[in-house]
């Protein structure tokens, strides 16, 4: 299930959260269904959601939920608010994303204890899908890199890079914002 409004913001300042197999997971993913973008393979969640997903459709959902799966004999069940992918593209991509985590990590997530620990782990893997971490620390270390013996990149210039992070690879650009800042040294 995800929902709650900002959902995309905390979910991928939660990426640390995933074990280096669960990345390396993620990797494996995107290496099967992938979409190329700035030299970086992201996954292609149309081709994706084709493979895992039995059913998916748009839905009127409860006020405050965005999708949803539901298993059934081992096959999955998604549903996605109607209308969010016309009205809110890059939500609708990571609500996507979240929700084929939730089918790919299924039997993780089952050994879990916690509800809130689980929507963490398909919050921190569907950003893995879409920005994954390694290409942004890659981007982020260059910036560092012309900064050098200076005070640093300045904040209109992290911003500026969330912005064309955002657009060129789909994602809001909370989650962009999010996920440089995750980047950086610690204290900048
Ligand atoms: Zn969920």
């Amino acid at each position: 299930m995800s929902g709650a409004p900002g959902q995309n913001g905390a979910s991928v300042a939660a990426r640390t959260c995933l074990s280096p197999r669960l990345i390396a997971y993620a990797q494996h993913v995107r290496e099967h269904f992938p979409r190329a973008i700035a030299g970086t393979t992201v996954a292609d969640l149309d081709a994706l959601a084709d493979d895992v997903c039995t059913s998916l459709d748009d839905f009127p959902l409860t006020t405050g939920v965005l999708g949803c799966t539901v298993f059934e004999h081992g096959e999955a069940y998604t549903a996605i608010r109607e209308g969010l992918r016309r009205d809110e593209p890059a939500r609708y991509r990571f609500t996507l994303a979240h929700e084929l985590s939730e089918i790919l990590l299924r039997r993780y997530l089952d050994a879990l204890p916690d509800q809130c620990r689980r929507e963490h782990v398909c919050d921190a893997f569907a950003a893995e899908l879409l920005l994954p971490h390694a290409a942004v620390l890659a981007t982020v270390a260059v910036l560092i890199e012309a900064h050098a013996g200076g005070p640093g990149p300045s904040d209109a210039t992290l911003d500026q890079l969330a912005r064309r992070m955002a657009f060129t690879y789909d994602v809001s650009l909370t989650a962009a914002r999010i996920s440089i800042a995750e980047c950086l040294p610690k204290g900048t």
